[in-house]
């Protein structure tokens, strides 16, 4: 796992094919294997929580659908849930407390950390989405910072950072030229063309830009997905699996 710990106790990751597939519903995944049903995702869950250092079954997941809806912490992790977890694209932890992943396989995973205002360590609430084509162009990005700042993030810029995690690049994601032109006349910088002259997107382009917009301190792992094998690619291998971007916290008043 690529990981950073940008203030005292809090930790940003991204996974890799090296921990696994992290979703049920691709590579051999099943809802069959939540609570105490052993298989392939569970394990590689368990394996991801045990680096983190936090305990089996307390990260939140969602069921991600493309959407622009944002859902707050439950305090009940993937590991106490008997099915499927709530339908959206982006997950707050008000207190900053609970661990938050988000997967992916292309689709950027954004994740954020927030000061209080006037504060120095980013103390404050968390959160991760999930920002595909239609999610980044639907404003999910916009919904979860709106959510941190009702959930007592600072509103002054930098008081939310986030990290742009691995997808797929400017230079790979070819798309039909009127979905760029839809794509670009919403959100200009995502207009790109593919290294072999085809029309493109650009989604971490985009996505950095909707965030400076917003105030917000961007760190970018810029990785492609479709062309490192490291990190799973939907468009490169369809249902191989899903990474995931990760924030927790350790130590005193951690969950
Ligand atoms: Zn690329």
């Amino acid at each position: 796992m690529f990981r950073v710990s940008p203030s005292p106790g809090l930790h940003i990751g991204f996974t890799g094919v090296g921990t696994g597939n992290l979703a049920f519903h691709v590579s051999g995944g099943t809802t069959a294997q939540y609570p105490g049903r052993p298989g392939p995702v569970s394990e590689a869950r368990t394996r991801l929580e045990r680096e983190m250092g936090v305990a089996p079954g307390r990260t939140e997941y969602l069921t991600q659908v493309h959407s622009a809806r944002v859902v707050e912490a439950t305090g009940n992790g993937w590991g106490a849930r008997s099915g499927p977890a709530e339908e959206a694209d982006a997950l707050v932890s008000p207190t900053g407390q609970d661990p938050l992943a988000v997967m992916v396989a292309d689709c950027l995973p954004v994740v954020f950390a927030s000061r209080p205002p006037g504060g120095v360590d980013l103390t404050g609430p968390t959160a991760v989405a999930h920002a595909g084509r239609r999610g980044l162009l639907d404003g999910v990005l916009e919904a979860t910072v709106d959510r941190l700042r009702g959930s007592g993030a600072g509103s002054a810029p930098g008081e939310i950072e986030a990290w742009v995690g691995p997808g797929i690049c400017g230079r790979c994601y070819e798309v039909p030229e009127d979905m760029r032109r839809d794509g670009a006349s919403r959100i200009p910088a995502a207009d790109s063309t593919t290294s072999w002259g085809t029309p493109a997107l650009d989604l971490p382009a985009g996505a950095v830009a909707v965030l400076e917009r917003l105030g917000v301190t961007v760190h970018r792992d810029d990785r492609c997905t479709f062309e490192d094998g490291r990190l799973f690619s939907h468009r490169r291998a369809p249902g191989e699996g899903r990474f995931a971007g990760v924030v927790w916290r350790t130590g005193e008043g951690a969950a």
